[in-house]
């Protein structure tokens, strides 16, 4: 069962599982906000099936962030809070955490923002259940919503931090987000570039981003680094996460330009980790997530799109090219 304003922990799906694949030793990777329901989840599990629980305490950013030493201690792990992205073999199943909470009043509060007569429909995963509602509401308004296909995600109007490809090809000039937090709608508005009403079913607020402002900033970042003459370039060692190929590739156009550029491989990317290195510049090929926060880091961090201005093998306005 599902309570307003809760998630859907599928616990009965859980334990049935759990019996039926007579599984022992059982773990939980949640995200940050929900680990404080880690230890009653457990708790119960373990009473009523007799299972050995162990919580992962590491991050559980998306499904690219699946705790793989745990997984391998383990007969399965019950992953929250991400939807799978491509088959995986391993033992890792997915709890995709659908919210109970009501989404009409806050998308009614967000139709005074919609200047145009047709709006782009797109949710995280935890609201991506509710956007055939919010397309009714808004059609009752006299907007016509529409909910674009993604071309690698499970769900029409999902979108995630790394991929927007369902708002890519929708015919219109804004975008409705339902969800919370600010790296989603700031994401998007940077790379399909078009005005985002963010609504946020929890808090009620709305929130607007608008392309031109975000760009300017990443344009800031690029002329910062067009003077640099040497690079880290990240790899990210999530499960999901890395682009060792492109990584590589980066590194040796950055040699052929002249350029000194070092491969760096990172858990999760802080300003404190980079500082201890000594180059000029970052190039992340690992989740594009902490774009926002990279520009208040003291040395550039660029996209691969952005590092290849720099060296000259791409324009200036083609770098959120959406592809
Ligand atoms: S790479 Fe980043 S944005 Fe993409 S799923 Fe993982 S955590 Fe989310």
């Amino acid at each position: 069962m599902m309570l307003k304003n809760s998630y859907e922990f599928e616990l009965e799906k859980i334990k049935e599982l759990i019996k039926e694949r007579r599984a022992i030793r059982v773990g939980l990777q949640l995200p940050e906000g929900l680990k404080t329901k880690a230890t009653d989840i457990a708790a119960e599990i373990s009473q009523e099936t007799g299972a050995e629980v162990i919580i992962s305490g590491n991050s559980c950013y998306g499904a690219c962030d699946v705790d793989e030493k745990l997984e391998r201690i383990v007969d399965v792990l019950f992953h929250f809070g991400h939807t799978e992205l491509r088959s995986r073999k391993e033992k890792c199943v997915f709890i995709e955490l659908r919210s109970g909470v009501d989404v009409k009043p806050v998308v009614e509060k967000a139709v005074t923002e919609i200047k145009g007569d047709t709006v782009g429909l797109v949710a995280t995963l935890q609201h991506v259940h509710a956007l055939k509602e919010a397309k009714k509401l808004l059609a009752r308004f006299g907007k016509k919503a529409v909910i674009g296909k993604s071309r690698n995600l499970k769900y029409e109007g999902l979108v995630l931090g790394c991929d927007f490809s369902s708002a890519a090809m929708v015919p219109c000039e804004e975008i409705l987000f339902i969800g919370s937090g600010s790296f989603h709608p700031a994401g998007l508005t940077l790379y399909i570039g078009k005005r985002v009403i963010a609504a946020d079913p929890f808090t009620m607020q709305i929130s607007i981003y608008e392309a031109e402002e975000l760009r300017k900033k990443r344009y800031v970042a690029i002329e910062r680094a067009l003077d640099a003459k040497s690079f880290g370039v990240i790899i990210g060692m999530k499960s999901g996460q890395s682009n060792l190929n492109s990584a590589i590739a980066l590194r040796i156009k950055a040699i052929e330009k002249g350029l000194n550029a070092y491969l760096i491989t990172m858990d999760e990317i802080g300003e404190e980790k980079l500082l201890a290195f000594k180059v000029d510049a970052f190039v992340n090929t690992a989740c594009p997530r902490l774009t926002e926060d990279f520009i208040h880091f003291k040395k550039p961090v660029l996209s691969a799109k952005e590092f290849e201005v720099v060296i000259g093998e791409r324009e200036w306005e083609d770098i959120f090219v959406f592809v």
